[in-house]
């Protein structure tokens, strides 16, 4: 029989506010030192007040919308209850029944496979927990026991503003998930919300899969993976589970709903947790917290505030500056990239055909050069932290585009800006980099070159063309690549014409 995969993704994002989710603690928690970030609330302490953090909420509105949710009038906090070492409280501040946003959706485009049209169950907040390190060393405490293995514990990040975003179980392949992820990462990084990193932690995927015959539309039992912090482990681990679960029903057994965790090593997917020890959680409504009324107005000025984001921004791209689907695509992948390229644009008050021109040499340089150098071990690796500048770029294409210099000038002339921030003119100027194309300049090297190279004259003169390619490479070794290529062959072949006319 064949099966077609059913995937639904839960995302945990950290957000960048300044503060925790419910007190005045930094979030800052990555840079800070252990158990700094702390205090009677994030500690939960008794006795203790929530606060909730309305940057939160308002980012979590911003990915709402993003996502095309419905943002709700009135939401609330819930206790999810369980026990575990790195929950402070016992239970885990959450969203349950009224979470922030509802209903949206995403439209995506995966590699090598048909766009496709993602449905968005929800998007809830709720917060992190402590950080727990496990080590396995001996250690004598200071009561004097000794241990093999202990925990080290940060509660830095408990109460770390954490937001969920669910999809409906609409996946169904692996490169559906990657192209959802990818895009959901690239819109927190354009809203700015959060760095949505998989491999810190603050990006976090677990996989819900099921498979099912082609053809019916029935849910069949899931299993839930998690562990995986790059997307290339998501994409191995839900393949995996493609394969393995359509072996398990065709063998007459059943897949069981149970928690499994992805060994990156191995290449597969293992038992965790069973359905028999799932968590009741016992939600109950946040008694310290009362219920959150979200003023339509308010939505509506933050509806106003959403950038363009990279799907349209690449479409507008295409249109308006004629690049090419590549091309687009590589400079709108990153908000930074696509305002340093437009900022480049905008420097030459340019329109029609010399617009669309520049933007195009100017759309090679930074998916080019720039990207070359950015990508480059040593030095920064964000644009706007770089020594060039949209200004200083467009100078330097500019005169690449008008070719007073070659392309090899403008290469070098780049690296000096890289490194030493110099205005593009005065590296040209004081290099000597200006491109040798006056007939005037060029004719004596010309000259010289003939002079110099009796058997190619020969050559020409006995009906071998082909001669002048030999005779341009002399004139541009002699001028170290600066000489016109073009106007270096013009003035050859007529100074050939006439030797061979004189004959
Ligand atoms: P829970 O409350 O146990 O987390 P949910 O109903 O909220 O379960 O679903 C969690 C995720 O699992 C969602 O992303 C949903 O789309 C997905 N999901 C639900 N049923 C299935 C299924 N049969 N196969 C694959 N994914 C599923
Ligand atoms: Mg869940
Ligand atoms: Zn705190």
């Amino acid at each position: 029989m064949e099966y077609e995969a059913v995937i639904g993704l839960e995302v945990h994002v950290q957000l960048n506010t300044k503060s925790k989710m419910f007190c005045s603690c930094g979030a800052d928690y990555q840079s800070a030192e252990p158990n700094t970030r702390v205090c009677p609330v994030c500690m939960a302490l008794p006795g203790v007040l929530p606060v909730v953090n309305i940057a939160a909420v308002e980012s979590a509105i911003k990915i709402g919308l993003a996502l095309n949710c419905s943002i709700s009038e009135i939401t609330k906090f819930d206790r999810k209850n369980y026990p575990y070492p790195d929950l402070m409280k016992g239970y885990q501040i959450s969203q349950f029944d009224m979470p922030i946003c509802n209903e949206g959706w995403m439209d995506i485009k995966p590699e090598g496979e048909p766009d496709a049209h993602i449905g968005i169950t929800r998007v809830h907040m709720e917060e992190d927990v402590a950080r727990l390190t496990h080590i396995e060393k001996p250690l004598t405490t200071p009561g004097g026991k000794s241990a093999h293995s202990h925990t080290l514990m940060d509660i830095n990040r408990a109460g770390v503003p954490l937001m969920e975003v669910v999809s409906e179980p609409d996946i169904h392949s692996a490169a559906q998930a990657e192209a959802y992820i990818l895009k959901l990462q690239n819109i927190i990084r354009y809203l700015g919300v959060g760095t949505a990193n998989m491999e810190e932690g603050s990006f976090r995927v677990d996989a819900n899969v099921s498979v099912r015959p082609v053809g019916s539309d029935e849910l069949r039992e899931r299993v839930e993976v998690k562990n995986m912090n790059r997307v290339r482990a998501v994409v191995r681990a839900i393949e995996h589970e493609i394969k393995r679960q359509p072996e398990v029903w065709e063998s007459g057994g059943r897949v069981e709903m149970e928690t499994r965790g992805w060994d990156d090593v191995a290449g597969v997917t293992i038992v965790q947790r069973s359905k028999e020890e799932a968590h009741d959680y016992r939600y109950f409504p946040e008694p310290d917290i009362p219920p959150l009324e979200i003023d339509p107005r308010w939505v509506e000025e933050i509806t106003a505030s959403l950038p363009e984001f990279a799907d349209v921004r690449q479409a507008r791209f295409e249109d308006e500056y004629d690049l090419s689907e590549y091309d687009a695509a590589l400079l709108t992948a990153s908000r930074a990239t696509a305002d340093y390229f437009e900022a480049t644009v905008g420097v030459r008050d340019l329109s029609g055909e010399e617009r669309a021109a520049f933007a195009k040499e100017s759309a090679n340089w930074v998916n080019g050069e720039l990207a070359r150098l950015l990508n480059a071990p040593e030095g920064p690796s964000e644009i706007n932290d770089t020594k060039v500048k949209p200004e200083g770029l467009a100078s330097l294409v500019a005169m690449f585009q008008a070719r007073t210099i070659s392309n090899a000038a403008a290469r070098e002339v780049l690296e000096e800006m890289w490194s030493s921030g110099a205005n593009p003119d005065s590296v040209v100027a004081d290099r000597g980099l200006l491109k040798v194309s006056g007939t005037d300049e060029l004719l004596p090297v010309v000259q010289e070159v003939i002079d110099n190279n009796p058997n190619a004259v020969e050559d020409f003169v006995g009906g071998k063309e082909t001669a002048v390619r030999f005779l341009v490479g002399q004139v541009m070794k002699a001028t170290r690549g600066r000489a016109d290529a073009g106007v270096a062959a013009e003035l050859l072949t007529r100074t050939l014409e006439e030797v061979k006319a004189a004959r």
